[in-house]
C-alpha cells in the first residue's frame, strides 16, 4: 500500500489513481535562463524516486515536464524582469539560444543523475495559443481585468483562493502597504498576459486579443498539464516555493476554467539550503542571487553525480537539506563503498539468484511509507551486510532495490572507481588540515574514505604520501 503526503490536506494517506492504474504526474521544469543548481536538481531527484516509486507499484506512468522558456518574472509580485530576457543579456545571445543552450544542459544533468525522463516535454513558448485561449476562458466568465501593465486575474471573486497555502487573505491584505502594480485590485492577483512595455523591444512576444506581449508564468503549467493530461490530474509535483503563489495561482486559474477540481495529490519537495552548519546560515540557494553551484561543479571536485543523488536520499524529501561539502564527501564515499561492494557482490552473480525477500520487504515498506528514502538506504544497506546471506542473492536484491534508487548498481565498474589523482591531493590536504585543528574524527574519516577507494597513506616528516594497494 503506497502513502504519499498531500499538501493539500496536509497528510499522509494511502494513493489511489482517479482511473485504474494510470497516474497522470506533471512536475513543474526548470527555467532555462541558467543552469539547474544543485538545489533545482534536489527536487527533480525527489520527483523521479517518486515516479520509479509509482513504477515499482505496478502504475502506469503518465509523466509532463514543462520547459518555462517565457514569462517567469524576477519578482513573484509580476514585477521584475523577465528571467529569460535578462539571462539572454548576461550571455550576450538570444533568449531562444539561452532556452535551448540551458535545456540541453538540463537534460544531460538528468542523464547524469538517473532521472527517468518524462513521456512528454513542453514548451511554454510552444503552447502560446493554448495558454491564449485559457485566458479567453476566464475572460468569458468574468474573472480578469485589464490593469496597466496586463491582463489579471481577480482573485477575490475566487471563496477558496489561496486553500493549498492556506493564505491568511485577509492578513496579507491588511499588510499590504504600497501597490506594485498600477490597477492592480488585489494583492494576490496575478498575471495572465503582460503587455510589451513600451518604448523597448522584447525578444519574445505574440499578438494576442489584448495587445502584443506574453503569458503569465503559472498560465503555462495549468495550460499544459490540461493539455497533456486531462481535466483531472492524479500528481502535481514541485519545490515547496511554489506552494504560495505559482501552485496557488495554478489552481485557481485551472478550477475556474475547468469548472471543477483539478488535481488529485499536491506534493512539494523541500529546500537544499546553503551555508555551513555552524554560521546559521541557512539561506536558500538561488539562481536569481548569483553564486551557486551546478552538477559540474560537484563533477569538477571529482564527485560523482550518483553521489549526490545518494546524499540526497540521505533525507526525507519533506526534511530540508543543509548543504556542506564535508556532507557530501561523506555521501560520496558512502557511495563509493556501495559500488564497490556492488562489484565484489557481482562476481557471484549469474542471472538466476533471485531478491532476498525480508530485506526487499523492508526497502518496499520504507519507500511505500511516503518515500522514506533514509530508511530504504539502510534497508539497502542491512542486506549488503547480511552476512548469512549468499553473495549472488544480495547482488539480486541490490538489482531490483536499484529500480527505485537508481543509483547504477548494474553499471559499477571498476575503472570508475578510481579516484583522480587531483581528488585524492585535495583529500590529503583536507586531512593535514584537519590533523593541524585537531580534528582527528575527520583526518580518521578521509583515511578510512581513501583506504576504502584503494589507496593508502603513509604519513612522513616531509608530509603524507600515497599509493594506490
Ligand atoms: P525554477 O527553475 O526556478 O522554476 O525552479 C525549478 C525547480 O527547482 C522548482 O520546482 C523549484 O521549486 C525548485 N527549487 C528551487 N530552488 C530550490 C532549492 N534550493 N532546493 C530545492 N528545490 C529548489
Ligand atoms: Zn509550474
Amino acid at each position: 500500500m503506497l502513502r504519499l503526503y498531500n499538501t493539500m490536506t496536509r497528510s499522509v494517506d494511502e494513493f489511489t489513481p482517479l482511473s485504474g492504474n494510470k497516474v497522470g504526474l506533471y512536475t513543474c521544469g526548470l527555467t532555462v535562463y541558467n543552469y539547474a543548481h544543485i538545489g533545482n536538481l534536489r527536487t527533480y531527484i525527489f520527483e523521479d524516486l517518486l515516479k520509479r516509486t509509482l513504477i515499482r507499484c505496478g502504475y502506469d506512468v503518465n509523466h509532463v515536464m514543462n520547459i518555462t522558456d517565457v514569462g517567469h518574472l524576477t519578482s513573484d509580485a509580476d514585477t521584475g524582469e523577465d528571467k529569460m530576457e535578462a539571462g539572454a543579456r548576461r550571455e550576450g545571445k538570444t533568449a531562444w539560444e539561452i532556452a535551448e543552450f540551458f535545456q540541453g544542459q538540463f537534460v544531460k544533468d538528468m542523464e547524469l543523475l538517473n532521472l527517468l525522463p518524462p513521456t512528454t516535454w513542453c514548451k511554454a513558448t510552444d503552447h502560446i495559443c493554448e495558454q491564449i485561449d485559457q485566458i479567453k476562458k476566464l475572460e468569458e466568465k468574468g474573472y480578469t481585468y485589464t490593469a496597466g501593465d496586463g491582463i489579471y486575474f481577480d482573485t477575490s471573486k475566487l471563496s477558496d483562493y489561496g486553500k493549498l497555502a492556506r493564505l491568511d487573505i485577509d492578513g496579507l491584505r491588511a499588510g499590504a502597504r504600497i501597490e506594485v502594480v498600477e490597477g492592480k485590485r488585489n494583492l494576490t492577483d496575478f498575471a495572465l498576459w503582460k503587455f510589451s512595455p513600451e518604448g523597448s523591444q522584447r525578444q519574445m512576444e505574440w499578438d494576442s486579443p489584448w495587445g502584443v506581449g506574453f503569458p503569465g508564468w503559472h498560465i503555462e503549467c495549468s495550460t499544459m498539464a490540461i493539455k497533456y493530461l486531462g481535466e483531472r490530474l492524479d500528481i502535481h509535483c514541485g519545490g515547496i516555493d511554489h506552494v504560495p503563489v505559482h501552485h496557488t495561482n495554478e489552481i485557481a486559474q485551472a478550477e475556474i476554467a475547468l469548472g471543477h477540481e483539478w488535481v488529485n495529490w499536491w506534493m512539494h519537495g523541500e529546500f537544499l539550503t546553503f551555508g555551513s552548519a555552524d554560521d546559521g546560515d541557512q539561506a536558500k540557494m538561488s539562481k536569481s542571487t548569483g553564486g551557486f553551484i551546478t552538477l559540474d561543479t560537484l563533477i569538477e571536485r571529482g564527485i560523482d553525480p550518483l553521489a549526490y543523488r545518494y546524499f540526497c536520499m540521505g533525507a526525507h524529501y519533506r526534511q530540508q537539506l543543509a548543504f556542506t561539502w564535508e556532507a557530501l564527501d561523506g555521501a560520496a564515499s558512502a557511495y563509493k563503498k556501495l559500488t564497490r561492494a556492488a562489484l565484489d557482490l557481482k562476481a557471484s552473480y549469474s542471472g538466476d539468484q533471485q531478491p532476498i525477500a525480508n530485506h526487499l520487504e523492508q526497502f518496499d515498506s520504507a519507500i511505500e511509507e511516503d518515500l522514506n528514502m533514509p530508511r530504504a538506504l539502510a534497508a539497502m544497506w542491512g542486506a549488503v551486510k547480511d552476512d548469512s546471506a549468499k553473495p549472488g542473492d544480495i547482488y539480486a536484491t541490490l538489482l531490483e532495490m536499484d529500480q527505485v534508487l537508481g543509483l547504477g548498481i548494474a553499471d559499477a565498474a571498476e575503472e570508475e572507481l578510481d579516484i583522480p589523482e587531483e581528488r585524492i591531493d585535495q583529500l590529503i590536504a583536507e586531512r593535514t588540515e584537519a590533523r593541524a585543528n585537531k580534528n582527528f574524527a575527520r583526518s580518521d574519516e578521509i583515511r578510512d574514505e581513501l583506504t576504502a577507494m584503494g589507496i593508502t597513506l603513509e604519513d612522513k616528516p616531509e608530509g603524507t604520501i600515497w599509493r594506490r594497494s
